[in-house]
């Protein structure tokens, strides 16, 4: 099986890639210039790419300047690249870690390009203009605490890493079990604080000292995790990505992948292909501009972190409708999320160090800010549209707070968001890492709602294998696209 280009034979594939570097040096030939005065040319269109990005952003966020709905984004030839070295699929959390690493550590020995269609935008169809951004290791899984633990010294060092502080707010989670879980939830938090979170388990007595304000009749444990649980500012994570990997170098360009051309390579020969001199591998991402145009961008590698879309665009690559190992599909598909902010002026408020709760169902809540202001959710196990925002409240989420707060009044909701996010229905976990049959794709997708708190560690892992054909850092070998071909699933038992 054809897996993991090194990073020298990257660079040999990309001598051919990238005609520009070939062209003779001319001062006074428009169509090749001086290469310093193409240096100069370039870094001004980053600059202006680079302020055309935060202009609209920062006046939204910091001036509260009622916001553009459709701010364009001058892209001139120099901008859009017909080819590069790496091609990332969506510049969500996921695409723009991704981007960010590989220019963090490659700098200029890498072309990287992130197509992203709602560009320059915080996306507004997930929850990154939502104030959620949970970060826990109350997993089973090694693989996700290890990684949230880095995604939570990530969110520290967030101003030195990324210039911009996503306002981790360490205040911890508490985790409520019934009978029927205890034993899982104990046996969750002793890998748990053997990998270095800390998490403790409270029996109903010192649930009843600590949390005074909790009504824990149907609880028979809870599972408390300290200083590296907690939550922060998911849009300021994604706007501090995206401008970092701009400032190494990356170019976003505003467009949508609607197509792959395949370039047919005789001499590859990949494992389980029934016949020899088949191998098409990916070679040209066909790609909507905001016009209408349709332009070409040729790549050596490509990585799939389209959230929701990742199926769909996977298809495009035949995965799922072709034969031998293209049988298998990309199990991602939507799933709803709702969320809610209530105000509770009660006089049992919770205090300001308060964790955010997750209830037995999976209904969470947690303090936003000063003023008695909270956030509650509630994933969903389908994407049926019928599911009504305010049914899902009435029948899944208020009956938990009311028991669970001691409220005594319905709360009043003030705003409400119905979202999806990215599911994937083989085990409900991230997929990382190259797939079986295409030796220039890497996927990273699927982190069924909780791809923010792991975005810098995935960002991270997909750097490592691309410039250093292996994991470096953790090992997330399990979670690659393999397993669903072995029919190899990982559970997860977060109980949220
Ligand atoms: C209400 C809600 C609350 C959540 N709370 C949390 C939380 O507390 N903690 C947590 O860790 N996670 C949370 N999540 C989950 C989290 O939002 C997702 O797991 C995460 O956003 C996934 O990141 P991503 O980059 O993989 O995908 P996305 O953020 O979906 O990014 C994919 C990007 O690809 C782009 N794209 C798609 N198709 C194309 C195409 N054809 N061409 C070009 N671009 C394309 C999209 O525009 C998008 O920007 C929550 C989700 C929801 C809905």
């Amino acid at each position: 099986m054809m897996k993991n280009i090194a990073f020298t034979q990257l660079l040999k594939i990309n001598k051919f890639c990238r005609p520009t570097l070939i062209r003779p040096f001319s001062d006074n030939n428009s169509d090749h210039p001086h290469p310093i005065k193409r240096t100069f040319k370039l870094l001004g269109n980053d600059m202006r790419k680079v302020k055309s990005f935060f202009s609209p952003l920062f006046e939204k966020k910091f001036n509260n300047v009622e916001e553009n709905p459709e701010p364009t984004i001058q892209m001139d030839d120099n901008e859009f690249q017909t080819h590069c070295d790496v091609l990332i699929i969506g510049g969500g959390a996921v695409g723009s870690s991704a981007a960010y690493w590989l220019k963090k550590k490659a700098r200029q020995g890498l072309n990287v390009v992130v197509i992203e269609k709602d560009f320059p935008h915080l996306n507004t169809k997930n929850c990154l203009t939502l104030p959620m951004g949970g970060l826990r290791q109350q997993f089973l899984l090694p693989e996700n605490i290890e990684m949230s633990l880095y995604g939570a010294e990530f969110m520290r060092n967030s101003k030195e890493e990324l210039g911009i502080d996503v306002r981790f707010e360490p205040h911890g989670f508490l985790t409520l079990a019934s009978e029927e879980n205890a034993e899982t939830l104990k046996r969750m938090s002793q890998i748990q604080n053997e990998l270095g979170a800390r998490t403790e388990m409270l029996t109903p007595e010192r649930l009843k000292i600590k949390f005074p304000w909790l009504d824990i009749e149907d609880v028979a444990i809870g599972c408390q995790g300290l200083e590296k649980h907690g939550w922060f500012d998911s849009s300021n994570l994604l706007l501090g990505l995206r401008s970092k990997a701009m400032e190494y170098g990356t170019h976003f360009i505003k467009s949508e992948l609607i197509d792959f051309k395949f370039q047919n390579q005789p001499d590859v020969i990949i494992e389980g292909a029934s016949t020899i001199n088949t191998y098409n591998a990916l070679d040209k991402a066909v790609v909507k501009m905001p016009n209408g145009e349709t332009r070409f961008i040729k790549f050596s590698l490509c990585v799939l972190a389209a959230g929701t879309n990742s199926e769909q665009i996977a298809k495009l690559a035949k995965i799922g409708t072709g034969s031998g190992l293209l049988k298998i599909p990309l199990p991602i598909t939507k799933r709803n999320n709702y969320a809610y902010t209530f105000n509770n002026d009660e006089i049992n408020t919770p205090g300001l160090g308060t964790p955010c709760v997750v209830d037995l169902n999976g209904t969470y809540f947690r303090r936003d800010g000063l003023s008695g202001n909270f956030i509650t959710g509630f994933s969903s196990c389908t994407d049926k549209e019928s599911d009504q925002k305010e049914t899902i409240f009435e029948t899944n989420v208020l009956p938990y707070l009311m028991r669970r707060m001691k409220l005594s009044q319905k709360p009043n909701v003030i705003e409400s968001w119905e979202h999806t996010f990215e599911y994937n229905v083989f085990d409900e976990n991230g997929i990382i890492g190259p797939h079986a049959y295409y030796n220039n794709l890497y996927i990273a997708s699927g982190f069924s709602g909780l791809g923010l708190q792991l975005a810098p560690a995935v960002g991270r892992a997909i750097s490592e294998l691309i410039i250093d054909a292996q994991f470096r850092t953790i090992d997330l070998t399990r979670l690659g696209f393999d397993r669903i071909i072995v029919d190899r699933p990982m559970f997860e038992h977060a109980l949220m």
